[in-house]
């Protein structure tokens, strides 16, 4: 997971925001340190971690932003938006309302955020199947018509966690080259 000598070409901060409990903290723990627990504990503070990867044959040190448990409707601050090149709108395929709430989350980022911010939707809990009530299609043609990417992920199983944040940290690479 990144050497730590290389010297950093980029440093991109991406911002995860969505319902609580929708798995925005193991997406993290997944993907910088390939881990993931089931008992999560609400986090605390604002938090963020960072990943050093290689794209087109320079370092890109990814810094993610966790909300800290301030997932209320408006209690996140422009502080955890500023200079953010990349967004994660995430809700859970199993609880409906996590993605009816993805209208205001998107909102409440293009009010806060850089109007070039490189958002992905994400349904997060792709394992749990036999519990989803979001149909893909609905978050499909959402993201067609909001002109966002998107990815259904499992932290659990680390399904396409890795792609997820490849194609944010990509296409913020691909506009600055
Ligand atoms: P956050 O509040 O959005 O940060 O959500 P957490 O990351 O704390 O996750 C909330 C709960 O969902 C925890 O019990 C996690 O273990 C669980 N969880 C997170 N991601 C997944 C997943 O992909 N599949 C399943 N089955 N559970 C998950
Ligand atoms: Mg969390």
């Amino acid at each position: 997971y990144g050497d730590p000598s290389q010297k950093i070409d980029y440093v991109f901060k991406v911002v995860l925001i969505g319902d609580s409990a929708v798995g925005k903290s193991q997406i993290l723990a997944r993907f910088a340190r390939n881990e993931f627990s089931l008992d999560s504990k609400a986090t605390i503070g604002v938090e963020f971690q960072t990943r050093t990867l290689v794209i087109e044959h320079k370092s890109v040190k990814a810094q993610i932003w966790d909300t800290a448990g301030q997932e209320r409707y408006r209690a996140v601050t422009s502080a955890y938006y500023r200079g953010a090149v990349g967004a994660m709108l995430v809700y859970d395929i199993t609880k409906r309302q996590t993605f009816d709430h993805i209208p205001r989350w998107l909102e409440e980022l293009r009010g806060h955020a850089d109007k070039n911010i490189v958002i992905i939707l994400i349904g997060n809990k792709s394992d749990l199947e036999n519990q989803r009530a979001v149909p893909t299609e609905d978050a499909k043609e959402f993201a067609q018509k909001e002109g966002l990417f998107f990815l259904e992920t499992s932290a659990l199983e680390a399904t396409n966690v890795e792609a997820a944040f490849l194609t944010v940290l990509t296409e913020i690479f691909n506009i600055l080259n």
